[in-house]
């Protein structure tokens, strides 16, 4: 952290500067908009990009509406895994699994703030934050960017060192970093394509959360199946390991599971995505108030499962709600024993203790779907855990769990 250069010329100053409008950046700006305390404070938002495309496509699970139902293109009530002979349909009742489009978000998102006058925008990228004492009593953050700086009270930042919409990114970050790499860290890395066929080929009422009948790759991998009508998917082939693919390698792979699922239909494709995200109990971030992580780099992924759309918004909401009480900040999200579990699961899948289709196959055959999602949402009770655990074999969870407690000692 550096101090204040009395040379520089005085920075404007901000209540809060939110550092990346992504996925965390914009919730966290959407949640403070409708905070009738916090509404009103002058807020800067900065990202390399505000030019939004649609990068990626949100889904998750959840009991009743959510903050943005409105922007929910397709839910469904029925998932179904597939694993060799297995296969198995599950109703999700009392929980729908949910889609958004990550346009849609970006866009109900900007276009609200754009029309409050104390929200401030920048496209740019941020080069360096650091800590300053702005008046001999308070501390600050400097914000830079090539071409300009600004001063914040507090500074929420969702910057990770690498891009999740970018498998090269991802690819750079993994050789730079994996000598010093100490914990479990796998790579949750895919592309997927929305593709539209010529005539009804899907059941548009199930998703088909997990087809393991795919190439494994030495990998826990997945096609994600998810059909919005009866003509057009999202379809996403997914792998759990330390190392990236090659780009070919998706595609030939998507392309052998269309062609032998459909096999009389043509289909072209609307638009594909691609995304590597970190799953890892790893901090990418060393900030410390009055910065503060939030999002990817706030740990508010789920090292297990790599989904968190869910958390980022209750790691928004927590943080507008301390910022309203004027308490100190706490932006994890993710409570102990369930930290613990995710440990667990990640220690098994990294070290190949048992395959991963294996698991999730035990999971869902002897679960019902409503009491795995609890488990994966943290909000599992410990009856319901040890039912979870009871599914899997003893002599290979004890071990990892007895692994994970030593390492933690
Ligand atoms: C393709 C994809 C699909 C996903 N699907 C799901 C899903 O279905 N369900 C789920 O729960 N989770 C999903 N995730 C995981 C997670 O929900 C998202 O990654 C989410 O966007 C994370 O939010 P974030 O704000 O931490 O990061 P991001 O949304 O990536 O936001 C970071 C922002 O920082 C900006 N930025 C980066 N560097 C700089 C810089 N130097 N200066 C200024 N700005 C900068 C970027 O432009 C970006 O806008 C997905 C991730 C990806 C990549």
């Amino acid at each position: 952290m550096s101090h204040a250069n009395p040379s520089l010329p005085t920075a404007p100053s901000y209540d809060y500067i939110i550092a990346g409008a992504g996925g965390a950046g914009l919730s966290l700006l959407h949640y403070l908009l409708a905070s009738p305390i916090l509404s009103n404070k002058q807020i800067l938002v900065i990202d390399q990009s505000l030019h939004k495309t649609n990068d990626r496509t949100w889904c998750f699970w959840e009991i009743g509406d959510h903050e943005f139902e409105s922007l929910v293109q397709h839910r469904w009530d029925t998932i179904s895994i597939h694993a060799g002979s297995f296969s198995k349909e599950l109703t999700t009742n009392p929980f729908s699994y949910k889609m958004i489009q990550g346009i849609d978000f970006y866009n109900y998102v900007i276009t609200a703030a754009k029309l409050k006058p104390n929200v401030h925008w920048v496209e740019a990228a941020i080069s360096n934050m650091a800590e300053i004492v702005s008046d001999n009593i308070h501390k600050e953050v400097l914000v830079k960017w090539e071409g300009g700086f600004a001063q914040g009270k507090k500074v929420f930042t969702s910057i990770l060192p690498f891009q999740m919409n970018s498998l090269a990114s991802a690819t750079k970050y993994d050789s730079i970093n994996q000598s010093a790499n100490k914990l479990p860290f796998l790579w949750q890395h895919f592309k997927g394509r929305t593709v539209s066929f010529n005539q009804p080929v899907f059941n548009s009422k199930v998703a088909r959360l997990m087809d393991f009948n795919v190439p494994q790759h030495g990998a826990t991998a997945f096609m994600y199946l998810l059909p919005i009508n009866e003509m057009q998917a999202l379809v996403e082939y997914t792998l759990f390991s330390e190392q990236i693919l090659e780009i070919s390698i998706y595609d030939l792979v998507l392309n052998d599971y269309l062609a032998k699922h459909y096999p009389d239909f043509t289909y072209t494709i609307q638009h594909e995505e691609i995304g590597a995200i970190p799953m890892t109990q790893e901090n990418f971030s060393n900030f410390k108030p009055p910065i503060y992580s939030i999002g990817a780099l706030g740990m508010a992924i789920k090292a297990s499962t790599g989904y968190a759309f869910q958390f980022i918004q209750q790691q928004c909401k927590n943080t507008v709600v301390q910022l309203e009480q004027g308490s100190p900040i706490q932006t994890n999200v993710h409570n102990t024993r369930h930290r613990f579990y995710d440990a667990v699961l990640l220690h098994v899948l990294f070290y190949h203790k048992m395959e991963g289709a294996e698991i999730f196959k035990r999971i869902f055959a002897k679960n019902k779907a409503a009491t795995v999602f609890k488990f994966l949402s943290n909000t599992s009770t410990i009856f319901e855990d040890i039912q979870i655990m009871r599914s899997l074999p003893t002599p290979i969870f004890l071990p990892a769990a007895i692994a994970v407690l030593c390492r933690r000692a």
